[in-house]
């Protein structure tokens, strides 16, 4: 499953954030999950095609391919070092895909800020020291190690840690670099999405989110406006009230729902759909899946025992009005174990048990 770790530092709105997102996630009903830890929240990825499916299937079930988010809550100045709830915590943050930042921009004097200020650069630099100096940590251990064993890994660590030493993120990695990182689940090679939290009169952005913005571009790394509070209203509200609020905002959608779709898109997702008249679904794969690895997704079984792949475009599906029309009109293609799944295909798998 995708999942999203938010860091930040205290009171910048994380549990504000996640408040909104649990809220939002008990009200929708067909959940996968049955039980989830109290740090975790999960977001349906919205895709107006599965909506479509469910009107011409008129399906029993539907499931909307979901993004988990597990707050990190604990960092702080020398949180690597053991201050405030320190390392422990930061071992949450090891297996996720990507990290969620969020930075405080909105003023209020009620609200402590642990360093006193409204400043979202140095703000962000202490969180990234944080986690590069958990990062370096983890390279020195391994690289005492590597010296006495390993002398070709000990060359790649070394250039690792050089990486770290000057402050920068891990992108753009060599190959054998990649791997170290990824089986060391370095937390600087994990992509980032900055999110500056504002009050609600500055959804569309004010003196603090421009600097987030101005540094999210110098990493190349996306970046939104979310205002935590909003959400939390959002959350509670039923879908026409919702609408309108989000219409009077100006905004498209809810930031937990840009939030999650752009997760989706930063790890090169794209969803292929099962539809019948017990379910419709929408299942996320890495895009360049083949046919067999995608039956995976579903069980194991299926790949192992496939056979073929019914596969029909989204739009064909549509136009046919479903799959008994599909199959007369000659729109379903049999693709083998090698086709590449398409974002959008329908596909009906043939498999052996
Ligand atoms: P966390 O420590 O990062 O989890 O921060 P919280 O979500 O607990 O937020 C800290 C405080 O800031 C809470 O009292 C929130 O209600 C408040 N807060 C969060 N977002 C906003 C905002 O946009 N404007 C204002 N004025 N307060 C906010």
């Amino acid at each position: 499953a995708l999942e999203c770790g938010i860091v930040g530092l205290p009171n910048v709105g994380k549990s504000t954030t996640f408040n909104a997102l649990s809220k939002a996630t008990a009200k929708s009903s067909n959940f996968p999950f049955c039980t989830i830890e109290p740090n975790v929240g999960i977001a349906i990825v919205k895709d107006e095609r599965i909506d479509a499916l469910v009107d011409l299937v008129k399906p029993a079930n539907v499931v909307y391919p979901t993004v988990k988010f597990v707050d990190i809550a604990g960092l702080v100045k020398g949180a690597s070092k053991g201050e405030g709830l320190g390392n422990q915590f930061l071992s949450h943050i090891r297996d996720v895909n990507i990290i969620v930042h969020l930075v405080r921009c909105f003023e209020d004097e009620d609200i402590i800020h642990v360093e006193g200020s409204i400043d979202p650069k140095r703000d962000m630099e202490i969180i990234s020291t944080e986690l590069i100096l958990s990062d370096l940590q983890i390279i020195e251990n391994r690289l005492a190690k590597a010296k006495k064993t390993n002398k070709q890994e000990a060359g790649i660590l070394e250039e690792i840690k050089l990486k770290l030493e000057k402050g920068e993120r891990l992108v753009n990695l060599k190959a054998e670099e990649e791997n170290i990182a990824k089986e060391l689940k370095l937390i600087s090679a994990k992509k980032v999405i900055y999110v500056a939290n504002v009050d609600e009169k500055s959804i569309n952005g004010n003196k603090y989110t421009e600097i987030v913005e101005k540094i999210a571009s110098q990493e190349k790394a996306p970046f939104m406006i979310i205002s935590s509070k909003i959400e939390e209203d959002l959350a509670q509200m039923e879908d026409e009230e919702k609408k309108e609020y989000l219409e009077m905002l100006g905004l498209k959608e809810s930031g937990l729902e840009k939030l999650s779709k752009l997760s989706y898109t930063l790890l090169d997702l794209i969803t292929f759909f099962t539809a019948g008249p017990k379910e419709v679904r929408g299942w996320p794969i890495k895009k360049g899946t083949t046919a067999k690895k995608a039956a995976g997704e579903i069980h194991s079984d299926i790949e192992r025992g496939f056979i073929r792949a019914e596969v029909t475009s989204f739009d064909d599906y549509i136009k046919s009005g479903g799959e008994k029309q599909a199959k007369e009109m000659g729109l379903v293609r049999l693709e083998g174990k090698d086709y590449i799944i398409q974002d959008g295909d329908i596909v009906y798998f043939r498999f052996n048990v």
